[in-house]
């Protein structure tokens, strides 16, 4: 924690939005935004006070009232308009982005344009929350559904995608017609806060859209909150489940997306160069901090003996700040988070796995000081060490040998996590009996990170998920409406009056 930037002219501070004014935050608490290359202090993010973030949540239920009633048309422009601002200021985007969180630029683009896919898609709403008609359930009754907003929801997201995930959320909310307070993470919110101004320039309603910042205190108030109906949540195991627990023991709607350990299966007849390619990228991309990375590999058969030619890929791999051409690796998002994955290496090595390459205390010239992990690979890596055991979130890939693609599968299938999976081959009977077999929620066949697009939802599974529905997508349409259900029956003037009818039957 640090001062209350208003005593540090120079030091911009991050807002709180509240009721549609972008508002200085009246907490003692606040905490440096640091870029990881420099360790510059970007600007200061404040934990709200209790009040402030009852104050969002009373502007939102405000909001709700008028909001939920809003047509369709006026609704999907809002978002046409919104796709077009985030289009006009994608750069901008970008670079803030890269500053406070790490990623190359074209990384960070990345980020924001599958954010700007959800948006793409909550401007279609109206053929999204359709209700369904029977007609003549019995002689002239007709039974309808309504899909109707929830009310005011909260959305609580992580440091590693700091522009999509937010746009997973309170677009789809938005546009179902809810109300929504969102708690940013408080490790780079500045891009998340820069796409909330232009949702605002493109006629989101004040009070509609809410911003509170902070960590435990504040995720736990939004939590307990009596009138937020639903909470999305993106980040950890150990958070999402406290979130989950804590959230569905006050009544609410809670869809938890957590964390990963994601394998890919490489038999020996895929085509090699492809493979190789798609597994330094997915391994070693946004320095392996993304919940679709693939930190573990299993080689099977001959494909064990492709392991020179993996680390020469990795090897290759340009580690720099995210803001230079030609980088493949920028740094990692914190010290703490550089400590960690420092120490799980020197875990890998202490618990007997081999050192295939090692990535730490990497040279980068101008950047002496960032967060920087090089591209690190081990072999020999077997359930119950630490690298294993543990999600490392760092470029850090451990690659395991089995025989077969049924011990494979099976290897796979034994670890808790189910977000992603791969499996690089030519055979069309290997990728089919995998796609049946796997145990985890998104496959993908010769495509390393298959992180579904907004016309399905994203669809983690086992321990990296919890509650029924997805993020984005027609299963949060689900998720941010409440079925209604409607059975109706209308006298005309020619109907005989009929006796009074005690029996059930329609
Ligand atoms: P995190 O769990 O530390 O933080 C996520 C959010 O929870 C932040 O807004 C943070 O302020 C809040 N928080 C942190 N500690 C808290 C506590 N004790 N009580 C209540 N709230 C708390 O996650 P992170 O480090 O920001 O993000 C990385 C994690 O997110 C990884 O595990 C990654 O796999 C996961 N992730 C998952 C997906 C997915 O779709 N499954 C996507 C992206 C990231």
């Amino acid at each position: 924690m640090s001062i209350n930037p208003a005593l540090i002219p120079s030091t911009p501070s991050v807002k709180l939005l509240i009721g549609g004014r972008f508002v200085e935050s009246a907490t003692t608490e606040w905490r440096d935004v640091i870029n990881p290359a420099t360790q510059e202090v970007l600007a200061q993010v404040p934990f709200a006070t209790d009040d402030e973030i009852a104050l969002a949540v009373q502007s939102a239920k405000e909001a709700f009232k008028t909001w939920r009633k809003t047509s369709i048309g006026t609704r999907a422009r809002i978002f046409l308009k919104y796709q077009q601002l985030i289009c006009e200021n994608m750069q901008e985007l970008a670079a803030i982005l890269t500053a406070e969180q790490g990623k190359t630029l074209p990384d960070a683009e990345g980020d924001v344009f599958r954010g700007l896919e959800v948006v793409e898609h909550a401007a279609s709403i109206g053929n999204l929350q359709l209700g369904e008609l029977a007609n003549n359930v019995a002689t002239g009754v007709d039974t309808y559904t309504l899909m109707q907003p929830l009310g005011v929801c909260a959305g609580i997201t992580p440091f590693n995608f700091p522009a999509m995930i937010p746009l997973w959320m309170f677009p789809m909310a938005i546009a179902c017609g809810n109300t929504f307070v969102l708690k940013p993470s408080e490790q780079d919110p500045m891009v998340t806060m820069r796409l909330c101004e232009l949702a605002m320039e493109a006629g989101v309603p004040a009070g509609v859209l809410n911003v509170v910042h902070g960590g435990e205190r504040a995720v736990n108030a939004l939590c307990d909150h009596a009138d937020i109906k639903a909470i999305s949540f993106v980040g950890s195991t150990k958070v999402g489940t406290h979130v989950y627990n804590r959230a569905t023991l006050a009544g609410k709607r809670a869809q938890c997306m957590m964390g990963a350990k994601n394998h890919a299966i490489v038999l020996a007849d895929a085509n090699k160069e492809q493979s190789l390619n798609a597994i330094a990228g997915a391994a070693f991309g946004a320095a392996g901090q993304r919940c679709m990375a693939l930190p573990v590999v299993v080689l099977v058969g001959e494909a064990q003996t492709w392991v020179p030619e993996i680390v020469e890929k990795a090897r290759a791999l340009k580690v720099g700040s995210g803001t230079e051409q030609g980088v493949d690796v920028g740094p990692l998002v914190s010290r703490a988070a550089l400590d960690r994955v420092s120490s799980l290496i020197e875990q890998g090595i202490a618990q007997g796995a081999r050192l295939e390459l090692d990535g730490r205390l990497p040279q980068v010239p101008g950047y002496e000081t960032g967060n920087f992990v090089g591209p690190t690979i081990f072999s020999g890596v077997k359930p119950g060490m630490d690298i294993y055991e543990q999600e490392i979130f760092g470029p850090v890939l451990s690659l395991v040998g089995v025989d077969t693609i049924d011990e494979a599968i099976e290897f796979i299938n034994r670890n808790p996590n189910g977000n992603g999976t791969a499996i690089f081959t030519q055979s069309g009977a290997a990728a089919r009996k995998f796609q049946e077999d796997i145990d985890v929620g998104q496959v993908g066949i010769n495509v390393p990170i298959p992180v579904p697009v907004p016309v399905f939802s994203f669809t983690g599974s086992r321990a990296s998920k919890l509650g029924d529905l997805g993020p984005y997508g027609k299963q949060v349409v689900m998720f941010y409406t409440q079925t209604k259900t409607i059975t109706e029956r209308w006298f005309d003037d020619s109907t005989v009056a009929q006796e009074v009818n005690t029996t059930i039957s329609l």
